[in-house]
């Protein structure tokens, strides 16, 4: 048994069940939860690694406008 970081409720896993990186879906809340240790089993919300990725998004999108700028300089 473990508790979801999400919303706490109690979610039933049997440690024998499930493996270290294996995905959760909390019933309560529904969010994805990373199984990120077995022995005691702890589990971490899987939403906060896609709060990373759009963070990288960004900068991408910084790049673009850089180049959008080049352009408009050469049509003058
Ligand atoms: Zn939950």
């Amino acid at each position: 048994m473990v508790n979801c970081p999400v919303c706490d409720a109690a979610i039933d896993v049997d440690e024998d069940e499930v493996a270290e990186g294996e995905v959760l879906t909390c019933d309560e809340c529904g969010s994805a939860l990373n199984v990120v240790s077995i022995n005691p089993i702890e589990v971490e919300s899987a939403d906060e690694e896609d709060e990373d990725e759009d963070e990288e998004d960004f900068d991408y999108d910084e790049d673009e406008e850089e180049d959008e700028d080049q352009d408009e300089d050469e049509w003058r």
